[in-house]
């Protein structure tokens, strides 16, 4: 099983534009309804495609930002499913996710789409996505996704202000019918940095409960900037998803004006891609060699036995410390190489 992946990232998130009607409070984009004039053009996105796709097949996740809002998305979907690389689509609940969009979306074979959903009622939703009526629309929408055939992720947000909900939340995603359910858990970066992360006992709870409902079963549930589930899910004999992969070890960014980035959460550029090839910055570049090497990272990241498997958040360790390789502060662990060196010196 391949922990570092050196050759080429296995997910690229494609920030296509920031712009997007929602005004969600813990928009890691700051996304407004207007239309940034510096994003990347059509010529540029096709470009970067086919650099990708002549060296790696990684899974393309068109984001934003609302995708929709580019007159352009058809084209660069129907470019990036023509290259051979799995397009996944992640739109925002906005009127212009219309059931034609969504049946287009399936004749085009995209991969898979996902919607966010942060609470279990329309009170609770709509207070996260800053627009009423985003809970009602968002359960149509994921109903006609998977009535379509296209495979649903739903992505929810774990804060303090969401975490008693996620019982009820998991509940609504399995009776819509989703493949998958994501928890992102918060980094305080862009307008997230409104809001409170759950500390990290709590995190551990929830990554337990994860466990203890992670049965093989539908909604298959993952965990985004949480990597320690998998500290959790070895010590437990669970099964691991996506070993090893993280901010700059198998996922890259790529923002609307082109910024290359180890994630949409770790604000810091390697490179570009309207003047570079980014596979090559990706392998070549300081920042995302260095993301890949776990013994360079400080603190109880660097010399916890877990570091490959799981290896810490670097965004949310640059977000509270403005340093990417520290560890990473959600994790309640203590490596066994720091409680043998406090076990010499004590003796
Ligand atoms: S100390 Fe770091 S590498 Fe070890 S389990 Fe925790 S977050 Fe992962």
């Amino acid at each position: 099983m391949a922990l570092r992946f050196d050759d080429a990232p296995q997910r690229v998130y494609w920030e296509l534009t920031r712009a997007c009607d929602l005004s969600c409070s813990h928009c890691r984009a700051n996304a407004n309804p207007s239309v940034d004039p510096r994003e990347l053009s059509t010529a540029d996105i096709f470009r970067v495609l086919d650099e990708f796709a002549a060296g790696s097949r990684p899974h393309i996740i068109l984001t934003g930002g609302d995708p929709l809002k580019r007159r352009d998305f058809f084209d660069i979907v129907a470019h990036t499913v023509g290259l051979g690389l799995p397009c996944l689509v992640a739109p925002s609940a906005t009127p212009l996710l219309t059931d034609d969009v969504i049946q287009t979306l399936a004749a085009m074979r995209v991969t898979a789409m996902s919607l966010s959903l942060d609470g279990s009622t329309p009170a609770r939703h709509d207070g996260v996505r800053g627009v009423a009526g985003t809970f009602d629309r968002t359960l149509r929408i994921a109903r006609a996704i998977v009535h379509a055939n296209i495979p649903l992720q739903i992505n929810t947000l774990v804060t303090a202000q969401t975490r008693d909900e996620l019982a009820d939340i998991y509940r609504v995603v399995r009776d819509i019918g989703a493949e998958r359910w994501s928890l992102f858990f918060l980094i305080g970066t862009g307008r997230g940095a409104r809001l409170s992360e759950v500390s990290p006992a709590e995190s551990d709870d929830i990554l337990n409960w994860v466990l203890d409902h992670e049965g093989g079963g539908r909604p298959i549930i993952t965990t985004t900037e949480a990597p320690h589930y998998r500290r959790l899910a070895l010590t437990r004999h669970k099964k691991v998803r996506g070993m090893g992969i993280r901010d700059g070890n198998g996922v890259m960014f790529i923002s609307h004006i082109g910024e290359i980035q180890p994630s949409g959460f770790l604000p810091l550029t390697a490179g570009y891609a309207r003047t570079e090839n980014p596979l090559q910055v990706y392998r070549d570049s300081p920042l995302f060699q260095t993301l890949r090497q776990t013994e360079r990272f400080a603190g109880r990241c660097g010399c916890c036995e877990f570091r490959e498997a799981c290896g810490g958040s670097r965004a949310r360790a640059y977000a509270a410390t403005g340093d990417p390789f520290a560890s990473d502060p959600l994790c309640t662990y203590q490596p066994a190489a720091l409680t043998d060196q406090r076990a010499m010196l004590r003796d």
